[in-house]
């Protein structure tokens, strides 16, 4: 049975610097690659949002979410579907 890309990721650390995920730009590319070739057809970049992490709010998230849609549309191989 054929499965890959047919799963959907609804929580993930993928934007840098937000919380205990990626720290840089190229690794949050990597890991969002990486996703796809394990077969994730679609990432939901959650980031932490309480205790130290209360100021990870929707006016700093979105333009993260807009600019690594941005690097990975670039790249036009192997890219995940932010929703
Ligand atoms: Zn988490």
């Amino acid at each position: 049975m054929e499965i890959a890309g047919s799963f959907v990721d609804i929580h993930c650390h993928l934007l840098p610097g937000l919380d205990d995920g990626p720290t840089t730009w190229s690794e949050s590319v990597l890991m969002a690659e990486m996703a796809v070739a394990d077969g994730v057809s679609t990432i939901v970049a959650t980031p932490h949002q309480l205790g130290n992490n209360a100021g990870n709010r929707g006016a700093l998230i979105h333009p993260k979410v807009a600019q690594l849609q941005e690097l990975l549309d670039e790249r036009k191989a192997h890219r995940p579907v932010f929703r």
